[in-house]
């Protein structure tokens, strides 16, 4: 694992010359719950690695269909996706949707073996997700079904349709405040002020979320306006991170 870390630091510390002479680009996964949570985790991370040359795939476990107070169901889901590629665009991304219900999600065997196919079929070198120990349930499952099929991703009988890995990619996890049982201990600190503006702007695609949904679970009235700039960086530290900290 150390030496996994290392070669993280590396790519990230400006040493061009071993950026450029890899043979061919690093394939990045970063999967969350929700479909926002990979830009709001990791889309500055993702950004750098795009601008390194490097591709990259968010994976949502969840399509996003309840967390709205207006509209749910296929409705929201359609919505969700629709701003899934939008922020594809923005990015220079793949951004990937599996089918299951927003805050219903568990640990199932069939959603590992979706997760599994989906870490194959993108050849991951590097899979970023949730710790779980977290708030959110479906973050919790989420983090539980990356860490099932960490390692199933190279046993080819399990989920036999889809040929096994012949490495084991590097897992991540991404920063969290979460103390309890075990608090977030930092191995990699990346600075994404460079690319600040590009995760603002993938923020800024999520309309029903960063105009919508949030400000309002957040009580927050006055930021459930379109035409406002989604939260600055750093205003909201449960999910913003400091700069040097954060993706
Ligand atoms: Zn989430």
């Amino acid at each position: 694992m150390k030496a996994a870390l290392i070669l993280i630091t590396l790519l990230f510390s400006g040493s061009n010359a071993f950026v450029f002479s890899q043979e061919k680009p690093l394939k990045i996964m970063m999967i969350g719950a929700h479909p926002d949570d990979c830009d709001i985790k990791a889309g500055g991370t993702a950004a750098l690695f795009v601008a390194m040359g490097h591709e990259v795939k968010f994976l949502s476990v969840t399509n996003g269909d309840a967390g709205h107070m207006e509209m749910g169901g296929g409705m929201l889901a359609k919505r969700r996706y629709d701003e899934t590629q939008e922020v594809a665009k923005r990015l220079g991304i793949s951004y990937d949707v599996l089918d299951n219900h927003d805050g219903e999600l568990l640990p199932t065997l069939e959603i590992r073996l979706d997760v599994i196919r989906k870490i194959r079929e993108w050849d991951a070198d590097v899979v970023i997700s949730h710790r779980s120990n977290d708030y959110h349930p479906d973050h919790r499952y989420t983090g539980i079904l990356v860490q099932d099929a960490a390692f199933m991703v190279g046993v080819p009988n399990i989920a036999a349709d889809t040929p096994p890995l012949r490495k084991n990619p590097v897992f991540l996890y991404y920063q969290d405040h979460f103390q309890k049982p075990n608090p977030f201990e930092p191995d990699i600190a990346i600075d994404i002020t460079a690319v600040i503006d590009k995760k603002i702007d993938a923020f800024d695609a999520h309309v029903s979320q960063f105009y919508e949904w949030l400000p309002w679970i957040a009580n927050d009235p006055d930021r459930s306006r379109k035409e406002q700039r989604p939260v600055k960086p750093g205003s909201n530290p449960s999910e913003l991170q400091p700069r040097i900290q954060q993706s």
